[in-house]
């Protein structure tokens, strides 16, 4: 059987294709999996942060955009694990006094609330923030949001299987093949073929396409996540310190997810350490006291790590890579919350329903490019 489309990868991005696919009843659609399920490698990992607080204007439409996504995947499902609306503070030093006052003013140009906060009105809106240096300033954000990538994605896998969308979950693409009427896609013995094909295999799609001869310019590093247990609880929103980069997400009633540990060097997705390193163990529990004293008594639950797509430019990388073949990669870091946005785009673009050429992946070669943090606040890394 010939596929009109067929999608490699079940995360935010290749799920969220899927569904997009499935609802403009283009013909048959096949979305391919190697894990059992949907969402169980990047996505799954991810602290969950969306934010506008983003330093590109095209970020700021496609956390919007992803938002609704967010949204109507939580009323149609029913499923409240969704989307939390927590709210998020960033703290800095005063010497980033300006640069926050321009992004508030910013967000606030856009109709989105932001508002600049002194120490007094921060420890008066969470009084548990009893160490911060008395200098501290905050961003408060409250239209920000938590987000549950896995739940989210089965929703949207859900429906879309509900309106025709074939799967192969457990099912390992080896290989991609370019034909003169389309792409060959194999995995094993079996074979498929299709009209167009989109990789959104996350930190493996440089490896998939370099099995048709083409390289893209991605390279994945390593990000690191703690789960905290505070026994007394707590009561915070989402935060994020410019100055160490350690961000806190609520995670239940006793649960602190916290992380920092950014490694900016290249790993293969095949081969990478998926549990956090000595030095992020030893030290995170140590960073979150600095905010507060009530983490004096917290412990370290459990630890993870999975793999982000560094590009050179911190753009995704979004298009065709040959005649009828496509990706959707290069997330830099902050994914979930462009997700839903970048995954109804690629598979629009390879539904000839929409262009962007500024995401062409193909814009820079591949090189040995440094990898940078994607979410910044700063636009000049
Ligand atoms: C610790 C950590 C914290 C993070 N926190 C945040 C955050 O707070 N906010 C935020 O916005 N982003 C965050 N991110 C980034 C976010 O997780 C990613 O940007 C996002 O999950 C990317 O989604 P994806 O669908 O592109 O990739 P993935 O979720 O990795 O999906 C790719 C899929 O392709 C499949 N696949 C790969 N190769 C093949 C093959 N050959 N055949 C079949 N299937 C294949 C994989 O199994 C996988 O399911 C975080 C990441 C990490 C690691």
């Amino acid at each position: 059987m010939e596929y009109e489309l067929i999608v490699i990868g079940a995360g935010v991005w290749g799920t969220t294709a899927a569904h997009t696919a499935s609802q403009l009843g283009i013909g048959p659609v096949l979305l391919v999996e190697k894990n059992p399920g949907v969402a169980q490698e990047s996505s799954s990992k991810a602290g969950g942060i969306v934010t506008d607080l983003v330093w590109h204007p095209d970020d700021i439409e496609w956390v919007q955009r992803s938002r609704i996504l967010y949204e109507r995947a939580l009323q149609s499902s029913g499923d409240a694990s969704i989307l939390q609306p927590y709210g998020m503070l960033t703290l800095a030093h005063p010497n980033r006094e300006t640069l926050l006052g321009e992004r508030a003013r910013h967000l606030r140009e856009k109709g989105i609330p932001a508002e600049t906060w002194d120490l007094a009105t921060i420890q008066q809106h969470y009084p548990e923030l009893d160490r911060l240096a008395s200098d501290t300033i905050g961003l408060w954000t409250p239209r920000d949001f938590h987000v549950n990538p896995t739940a989210y994605s089965e929703a949207a896998f859900r429906e879309a299987r509900s309106l025709g969308l074939e799967a192969r979950l457990g099912t390992r693409v080896d290989r991609v093949e370019p034909t003169a009427n389309g792409v060959r896609v194999i995995a094993g013995d079996e074979v498929w073929t299709a009209r167009r094909v989109l990789v959104a295999a996350g930190t493996w799609s440089r490896n998939l396409l370099d099995t048709a001869g083409i390289r893209i310019p991605l390279r994945p590093y390593r990000v690191q996540l703690s789960s905290l247990d505070l026994p007394n609880g707590y009561h915070l929103p989402m935060l994020w310190d410019l100055d160490t980069d350690v961000y806190l997400v609520p995670d239940g009633p006793h649960n602190l997810l916290a992380g920092d540990g950014t490694r900016l060097f290249e790993h293969d997705p095949d081969n990478y350490q998926t549990t956090g390193d000595d030095e992020f163990i030893a030290n995170i529990a140590d960073q979150v006291t600095r905010f507060m004293s009530t983490a004096d008594t917290a412990g370290l639950r459990s630890s993870w790590a999975g793999l982000c797509g560094g590009t050179p430019d911190r753009r995704p990388l979004i298009g065709s890579v040959a005649p009828g073949l496509y990706v959707a990669a290069g997330d830099q870091g902050f994914g979930v919350m462009r997700g839903p946005a970048l995954g109804e785009l690629a598979a629009r673009v390879a539904l000839d329903q929409a262009e962007a050429p500024a995401l062409n992946p193909l814009r820079e070669p591949f090189s040995e490019f440094p990898i940078r943090p994607g979410f910044t606040l700063e636009d000049d890394l």
